[in-house]
């Protein structure tokens, strides 16, 4: 997106958006645009749909009930959602919205809690993590919010892999493998499908390690010789991935 357009707020919306098209916000985003911003009649923010690409649009009303916009023009083509898998051990609250959010920021296309067995958290709020999605999507100018897939066991997800993922390969971010560096096993995996699998904070059991280690889609990678912590964890694996094999288009 042109970086002239950075300072804007953006905003997801669900309707289609194109050239002349109005559009009227809910309470939330006009409370937001008309209040907190105290955007007026005339002010541009830029709207994204996860369809139509990015779109500068202007305040033909500024109520704090509902603010009412119009297109004006197509400032950034719409983009491919990411294919980037991303699986993780739900963590405890801020720290779970801190992993969503930076997930979206580092590329993730499908978030994917997995209950493990040391997992602490049971009582997922999907709808928490789907606006911490959307919050760094806005936030990171992104094009599609990534989807959160609804909760899943990790021996269901490993069952169902290849009816459900096919050539996928699973990056396992594995805290018993032998530190060394990565790249000699990101390497083969440039131009693959690709996921990424993090522990809980409390680690993968040994039963859970071996089984994972043993299936053929599953490439082990180290971090490192430092425990890192769940949150850390996913962070610096998801930039080793993107950095070795990410698609820098
Ligand atoms: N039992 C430790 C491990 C927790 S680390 C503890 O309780 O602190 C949580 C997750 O982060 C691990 O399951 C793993 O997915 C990842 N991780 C942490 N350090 C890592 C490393 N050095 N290499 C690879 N993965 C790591």
């Amino acid at each position: 997106m042109p970086r002239s357009h950075a300072q804007l707020p953006r905003l997801f919306v669900e309707p289609d958006l194109g050239s002349g098209t109005r559009l009227t916000l809910g309470k939330d985003q006009s409370l937001y645009l008309a209040a907190v911003l105290r955007k007026a009649v005339g002010d541009a923010v830029v709207l994204f749909n996860g369809r139509d690409g990015a779109w500068l649009c202007r305040l033909t009303s500024d109520s704090k009930k509902s603010v009412d916009l119009e297109v004006v023009e197509q400032i950034a083509a719409q983009t491919p959602a990411s294919d980037l898998w991303y699986g993780f051990a739900p963590l405890k609250s801020e720290r779970l919205d801190y992993v969503v959010q930076k997930a979206v920021e580092m590329g993730a296309g499908v978030i994917q809690p997995v209950m493990t067995q040391f997992t602490q958290v049971h009582r997922l709020k999907t709808e928490r993590l789907a606006a911490n999605a959307m919050e760094a999507a806005e936030q990171c100018e992104v094009l599609s919010v990534p989807e959160i897939a609804p909760e899943i066991t990790l021996d269901r997800l490993l069952s169902d892999w290849d009816a459900a993922h096919g050539d996928r390969k699973l990056i396992l971010a594995d805290e018993g493998e032998a530190s060394s560096s990565p790249i000699s096993a990101l390497e083969p995996l440039r131009g693959a499908r690709i996921g990424l699998l993090v522990g809980p904070e409390g680690g993968f059991s040994d039963t859970e390690r071996e089984k994972l280690r043993a299936l053929p889609f599953v490439v082990p990678i180290s971090l490192g010789p430092r425990i890192l912590r769940a949150d850390t964890a996913a962070v610096a694996a998801l930039a080793v991935i993107q950095s070795i094999i990410g698609d820098w288009r």
